[in-house]
């Protein structure tokens, strides 16, 4: 349903169970609730309806689930499919407790391609309902393969409608934020307009679910799944309004007065003596880095590992203890730009990335250091 482009590395992906037109396809953990309470809720419903046993019924509420996987696997493809066909590489698609959803390797590079994609997944759903809805009007009544297309119909009418509300991170607040992104030129306003009206969305959907309730029109086992829904909803939509800020900023990305410089100490200093002659140095808050006899620098102290040493050991442990070699940390060139420089952070999420120009170091960017400069209100995050 929504599609994730997330500056964070993802959430895990689940079991992946296999491919589908070469895409790969996991399951989330979570799926087994789905599954446990849609097949009660809906054995319940079905035995009413069709005056089952309840073992049927339960067969029914189980197939109920399987359509509605099915359909919004179909739903997902639409959406890969279409992002593929634009030259948009698709790394996998998700199946999880409140739908799923499609990871694609970059942004679409146009509000056009960006509003193809988003609305594919929900016209696959709407040409699935429409069919159902036919084939149920044409199968006789209380008959299984009637119930059948009346699960298929309910399940497709649910994610077409519910997709195409317009707020992030629904597949309508795509199609908003590229409406918004061609008007306005500007491609974050467009994600923060899309996500307030998604916040507004979740709210909407939170109000309407406690009124149904009260009402009687939805089953009460059913309100605190609705509510999930909402909330995440709402933090989808945070995260949209979040991304666009952080986005904004990408530019004021400058590697060079970022990055803090490197303060050699030769192999097998103590860290508390390698720490104290860095605070007399002109940068205490440069990283220190550990050199081999020839004095060229071959690993970096990691300062949580420095810091998980009490004050009373350091004269006792030589830095190398808590180095971790160059070899092994990322590298970025020195004259990469913020964008470039984000996509590399993306890539191989760490704390710590070696600043390079050719084959020297020339410093050492922190993590936190980058966080704080796209959003100095928030805590350091690292
Ligand atoms: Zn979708």
């Amino acid at each position: 349903m929504e599609q994730k482009q997330t500056p964070r590395p993802s959430r895990r992906p689940g079991l992946t169970v296999g491919r589908v037109f070469g895409v790969p396809l996991h399951l989330n953990g979570s799926m087994l609730l789905l599954t446990l309470l849609v097949t009660v809720l809906y054995a319940e419903f079905a035995r009413r309806q069709l005056d089952l046993s309840q073992f049927a019924g339960y067969l029914i509420g189980l197939g109920f689930v399987v359509s509605l996987l099915g359909s919004v696997l179909l739903h997902e493809l639409g959406h890969a499919l279409t992002a593929r066909r634009h030259g948009i590489g698709v790394r996998g698609i998700t199946l999880e407790l409140l739908g799923g959803y499609t990871e694609m390797e970059r942004d679409a590079p146009t509000p056009r391609v960006d509003l193809l994609v988003s609305l594919a997944g929900p016209a696959v759903s709407a040409v699935l309902g429409v069919a159902a809805v036919a084939a149920t009007l044409a199968l006789p009544d209380g008959t299984l393969a009637n119930q059948l297309a009346f699960q298929l119909a309910v399940s497709n009418v649910i994610v077409a409608v519910f997709n195409i509300l317009p707020g992030l991170p629904l597949d309508g607040g795509r199609a908003l934020r590229a409406a918004v992104w061609a008007l306005t030129r500007d491609r974050h306003t467009g994600t923060e307009v899309a996500g307030w009206v998604g916040r507004a969305v979740a709210l909407g959907t939170a109000a309407l679910a406690v009124v149904l309730t009260l009402n009687r029109l939805l089953a009460p086992l059913a309100l605190p799944l609705t509510l999930l829904v909402a909330l995440t909803l709402w933090r989808g939509a945070g995260q949209s309004v979040r991304l666009a800020r952080i986005s904004r900023r990408f530019p004021l990305i400058d590697l060079a007065r970022l990055a803090r410089p490197v303060y050699p100490v030769p192999t097998g200093t103590p860290l508390a003596e390698a720490q104290r002659r860095r605070a007399e140095g002109a940068r205490p808050d440069a990283a220190l880095a550990v050199t081999d006899a020839s004095g060229r620098p071959v690993a970096l102290v990691d300062p949580a590992a420095a810091d998980a040493v009490p004050p009373a050991r350091r004269p006792w442990i030589a830095v190398d203890a808590v180095s971790r070699s160059l070899a092994g940390l990322p590298a970025l060139p020195a004259g990469l730009d913020g964008q470039g420089v984000m996509e590399a952070v993306r890539t191989h999420p760490g704390a710590q990335y070696v600043v390079t120009a050719g084959e020297d170091v020339v410093g050492v960017l922190h993590i936190a250091d980058l966080a704080q400069l796209l959003e100095p209100k928030r805590k350091m995050n690292t």
